[in-house]
């Protein structure tokens, strides 16, 4: 049977994982599908290595995937023979760096708190009982959380759209980029998911025929990586709403009926033909 689409990309956050538990169990169904097809489900997030290699196990997945909001692509070996060099080592992965070093993103972001007088709190800031507290996460997995490569997320005291866009234009002037999560900002590098997700896309280009590509995502961070898409999808929020700021940049995204993996599995199903 030919498969419909080719190659799946994934935010994890309140996409793929509800929310508040992380639960994906909403989504088993077209996950099995998607599994029994073949089509790999390339997870692209803001989480870290550990954090993703955890979920990529507790489904069985040996597929690619992005972390830090675009700064690393991993893959195992005898995967995307075909990517762009240099490709690096990183234990039992090879790895393909695209963003900047934590520290370089750490010192920064004290740079901006201090051009600004504003109060930024990192991630680098807090300990993990903090971020297991602010995140809904054991302390294990905020250790995971806390393993950081190539993005600090941070939350902004006393934060307006005025605070926002000046911290934008100060981060732009260091070569910076601010993005939007679920529920933090992140500092990155120049790099994105949208750029993380073209090198993936191409490696696989060059050994399929004509990739097609659905990408689902739920928040300004994912724009990147759904504007990348062939069929861009845009999961509900936890309030039922759609990302307004991505249905104005995306006016043909699919819009998922349902909240966090409940879209995702009605999409998904849907676009294999399956749904109903
Ligand atoms: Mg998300």
């Amino acid at each position: 049977m030919p498969r419909p689409f080719d190659l799946l990309f994934t935010d994890l956050d309140g996409t793929l994982l509800e929310e508040r538990t992380y639960s994906f169990e909403a989504a088993r169904p077209a996950l099995r599908h998607l599994q029994t097809l073949r089509i790999p489900i390339i997870f692209c997030t803001s989480k870290t290595i550990s954090e993703t290699v955890a979920i990529q196990e507790r489904l069985g997945l040996e597929d690619p995937f992005i972390v830090e909001n675009g700064g690393a692509v991993y893959f195992r070996p005898g995967q995307l023979t075909e990517a762009p060099l240099p490709i690096q080592r990183s234990g039992a992965w090879h790895r393909l760096s695209l963003g900047y070093s934590y520290s370089r993103l750490v010192s920064n972001l004290l740079k901006i708190q201090a051009q600004l007088g504003c109060r930024l709190l990192g991630f680098s800031d807090m300990n993990a009982t903090e971020i297991s507290q602010a995140c809904g996460l054991s302390v294990e997995e905020a250790l995971r959380a806390k393993d950081r490569q190539y993005d600090e997320p941070f939350i902004v005291e006393n934060e307006t759209p005025e605070l926002m866009d000046a911290l934008e234009r100060v981060a732009s002037d260091h070569g910076l980029r601010v993005t939007r999560g679920g529920r933090f900002h992140h500092l990155t590098g120049p790099n994105d998911k949208g750029q993380a997700v073209g090198l993936v896309l191409g490696a696989y280009a060059r050994s399929l025929h004509g990739t097609r590509c659905v990408a689902l995502g739920d928040s300004p961070n994912d724009l990147s990586m759904l504007l990348a898409a062939d069929l861009p999808v845009v999961v509900q929020r936890p309030d039922g709403s759609w990302d307004p700021r991505l249905l104005d940049r995306l006016p043909e995204a699919i819009k998922a009926e349902g909240i966090g993996p409940v879209g995702w599995n009605q999409a998904v199903l849907t676009l294999l033909g399956e749904g109903g």
